[in-house]
């Protein structure tokens, strides 16, 4: 760590607690949570971390993520503060792992560019996006997606071309030490008001099916094949339930919202409820699509 702190260029915040870069709100302290310069500095922190054995987690604006409440063993990277550039040049958008989901969407909606629209108000960066191909009202990150740069532990950039990495739903085949840096797409132009409808319906759709009120982290579960999680929530009564600030959104059953005070074992309580009671109703096991941090795997089983 000592070392670690010499070589940093960007930002180091040592003993950071979580809950300041998650959507919920909450999370412990990681060891430091440190936004690289730029690329270079981003190789040096990670050869560093891999030399010292140091645990590197990569983090984008925590919108998707729980971090226990005894915070990380670790490091937190994130692009978040500093890899934000957006090269658009005729219908190829490059951008880097730091840019906002919502201002990549805008930037291609101004230009007629087709595709991202649907995605309007997917909270999040770039990074969290492809690695969770995250997806609204019918589209995907993934979809109008060329190649991806990451960046190795030891420093290296590889490329991937689309084809190279399987995507499915909330799922992509980035590895857990590949950071990913930047991401380029190539994109049709399309008709403004079709663009613009399907922009007005994610809103509205959001709008009123999402408890937007609330500290969350979106979906707390994937949908079943069949059905939605929520409804599997909902259909074993569990809406309004509530453990400390954490409650099981009354709004939607698959939102669990921190009305302030909400610690990271009031949530997990809340997840094993619903695991244990849609298991016992439907014989079903709700997989999680958040991502966790810090817990062992019982704090998160329906039998946990
Ligand atoms: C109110 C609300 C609504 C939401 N609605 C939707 C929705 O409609 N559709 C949807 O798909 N999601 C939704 N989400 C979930 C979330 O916004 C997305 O999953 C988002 O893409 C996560 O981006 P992030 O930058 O916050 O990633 P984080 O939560 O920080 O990280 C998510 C994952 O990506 C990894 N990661 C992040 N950046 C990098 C990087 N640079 N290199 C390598 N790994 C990285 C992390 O390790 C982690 O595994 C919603 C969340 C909220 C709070």
């Amino acid at each position: 760590m000592e070392k670690l702190k010499t070589i940093v260029k960007g930002t180091i915040l040592e003993n950071e607690p979580m809950s300041k870069h998650t959507t919920y709100g909450i999370g412990g302290p990681a060891m430091a949570y440190i936004t690289p310069k730029d690329r270079f500095d981003l190789a040096e922190i990670l050869k560093c971390c891999e030399q010292f054995e140091i645990p590197v987690y990569f983090v984008g604006s925590g919108s998707n993520l729980l971090v226990a409440d005894r915070g990380i063993n670790g490091i937190v990277l994130s692009p978040a503060k500093s890899l934000k550039q957006l090269e658009i040049k005729g219908n190829s958008v490059t951008a880097e792992s730091g840019v906002m989901l919502g201002r990549l969407v805008k930037e291609c909606i101004k230009r007629n560019f087709t595709g991202l629209e649907s995605l309007i108000g997917v909270p999040g960066t770039l990074g969290g996006a492809l690695v969770m191909n995250a997806g609204a009202f019918g589209g995907e990150i993934s979809n109008y997606l060329k190649s991806v740069d990451i960046m190795t532990m030891a420093g290296q950039i590889n490329t991937y071309s689309c084809n190279d990495i399987d995507f499915s739903y909330r799922f992509s085949s980035f590895k857990k030490d590949e950071f990913i840096l930047l991401a380029r797409f190539e994109l049709e132009t399309g008709d403004p008001d079709i663009i613009k409808n399907k922009k007005l319906n994610a809103s509205s759709g959001r709008k009123t099916n999402q408890p937007l009120k609330y500290r969350s982290a979106g979906s707390v579960f994937k949908n079943h094949k069949k059905y939605a999680a929520g409804y599997l929530i909902d259909s074993a009564g569990l809406k309004g339930t509530r453990i400390g600030d954490a409650e099981i959104s009354k709004h939607h059953a698959n939102f669990f919202i921190n009305h302030g005070n909400a610690s990271a074992s009031d949530i997990t309580t809340l997840i094993r409820i619903a695991r244990k009671a849609v298991l016992e109703k439907f014989d079903i096991e709700l997989e999680l699509e958040i991502k966790t941090i810090g817990f062992e795997k019982k704090e998160l089983e329906a039998y946990g």
